[in-house]
């Protein structure tokens, strides 16, 4: 098969039939911007509670990161634990923690409640040390994690490192045994089902453009212009991640968009896909600059990483093919003849401070920052901010920090340094 520019996993997933001509409502409780992860999440939630919910999405379900992604359900937060305790204090660190674990819990009970077929498995992940000094920092952050937040990380050393991957490039390894694996296509594809069913209405091809605030229902509200007609809304939920645009001029000042891509080989023998990851576990590395990888369903090697910090376009992903290509080489010569069948990329969203935001901006709701951790904290935020729009008192250790800009207020939303902060993570790798 020759190398096809195609995300692999919308070929292994069927999609809820569109309701392209479907009219849109005169007047919502909550019209929800994004049919990612983020939106049915919140969309589901909200519906399930009475509310009347318009999900918007400029493309199609699952558009965004949400079907691009490499599936990874992963613990923690993209900062190390000693960084989070610096910027926030112990306290509100263990929340975050016990959050980030809870992802984890909310996206098993949604695919269970929803029965969602998207190979879901606990299988844990694996973090694998490019350099001595960061395998030395694994026993040190395995030991404050243990402590601090009553969680086991099994620190793997170099000479045991083979019962967990078929590579000998590293100097060892952590493995978490909470974190899972799944088919993100088909759970994105399962969550619009889900939202549906609950009640919620969604239109895809529908851009949101201009979101004002408008008193006329009898009310404070907004009217929300899309590229389909208007509609008023009493609250707005934004989840538009990386793809976050002018509709929302604030979030997208506040987001830096970055790309990152894959390639997965043909289908491998499994005598050869057992040797490259006997436990299967999700793999990234220790770099600023990682590589992510890990065996889909049908025994491809899934390997990812920032070959290219802009976002997708046909030239990043062309280039990224070969660029991935090699860095998967490097980590298995096992595979220098495997052949590659397909490449992709998507956007996702890092916040100046690379972490997850979630709240009230601009009156407007919100849940965005994932920098690449997104698959469980976006169900997990979506769900949780819908419940405090529901009224409920919500544990949300997200909402309310400190949501910064950039570095004196320098950004539009045009991401213009990219280049040199893909400079700049490489010259960290090569240093730290
Ligand atoms: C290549 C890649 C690999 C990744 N791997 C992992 C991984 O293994 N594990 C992990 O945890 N995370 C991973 N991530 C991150 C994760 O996929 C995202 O954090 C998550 O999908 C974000 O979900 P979301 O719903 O917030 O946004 P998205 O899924 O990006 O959805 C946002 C949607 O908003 C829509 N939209 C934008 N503007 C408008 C508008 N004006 N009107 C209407 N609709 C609009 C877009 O069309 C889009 O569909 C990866 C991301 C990428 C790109």
């Amino acid at each position: 098969m020759p190398l096809q520019e195609h995300n692999y996993w919308l070929t292994t997933a069927q999609f809820p039939a569109a309701h392209a001509s479907h009219p849109l409502p005169e007047i919502v409780d909550v019209a929800v911007i994004g049919a990612g992860f983020t939106g049915l999440s919140a969309a589901r939630t909200l519906a399930k509670r009475g509310a009347k919910v318009a999900l918007l999405e400029s493309e199609t379900i699952g558009w965004g990161a949400s079907s691009r992604n490499g599936g990874m359900v992963l613990t923690g937060l993209k900062l190390g634990v000693n960084k989070l305790i610096s910027m926030y204090g112990r306290e509100l660190t263990q929340r975050m923690y016990a959050a980030s674990l809870a992802t984890i819990d909310c996206v098993e009970q949604i695919i269970r409640d929803e029965a969602i077929d998207c190979d879901f498995s606990r299988c844990g992940h694996l973090e694998v040390a490019c350099k001595q000094r960061h395998f030395d920092d694994y026993a040190r952050q395995a030991e404050v994690i243990a402590r601090e937040f009553h969680h086991t990380l099994r620190v793997v050393p170099k000479n045991e490192l083979s019962a967990e991957i078929g590579s000998n490039i590293y100097y060892g390894g952590m493995v978490d045994e909470v974190s899972s694996g799944l088919n993100p296509a088909r759970y994105v594809a399962g969550l619009a089902r889900a939202a549906r069913k609950a009640g919620a209405e969604i239109f895809e091809h529908t851009r949101v453009e201009r979101i004002e605030r408008d008193f006329r229902q009898g009310g404070a509200g907004w009217r929300i212009s899309t590229s389909r007609g208007a509609l008023w809304a009493h609250e707005v939920f934004v989840g538009t991640s990386g793809y976050t645009g002018r509709a929302t001029p604030a979030l997208q000042k506040k987001l830096i968009p970055i790309g990152s891509f894959i390639i997965t080989t043909e289908i491998l023998p499994e005598k050869l896909a057992l040797e490259l990851s006997p436990r299967n576990r999700m793999i990234y590395d220790s770099k600023n600059y990682l590589y992510y990888y890990r065996l889909t369903p049908d025994r491809r090697m899934l390997f990812g990483g920032r070959a290219a910090f802009f976002p997708e376009t046909d030239q990043t992903v062309r280039q990224s093919a070969a660029i991935l290509r090699r860095g998967m080489i490097d980590v298995y010569p096992q595979l220098s003849d495997a052949k590659i069948d397909y490449v992709w990329g998507g956007t996702l969203d890092f916040a100046f401070d690379i972490m997850p935001h979630a709240g009230q901006l601009d009156g407007m709701y919100y849940a965005v920052g994932y920098a690449g951790h997104g698959v469980a904290m976006a169900t997990y935020q979506g769900q949780k901010i819908a419940e405090l729009m529901a009224g409920d008192k919500v544990e949300n250790p997200f909402v309310g920090i400190k949501f910064p800009g950039a570095p004196l207020g320098l950004y539009s939303g045009n991401p213009w340094f990219l280049p040199l902060a893909g400079a700049w993570y490489k010259f960290l790798d090569w240093v730290t």
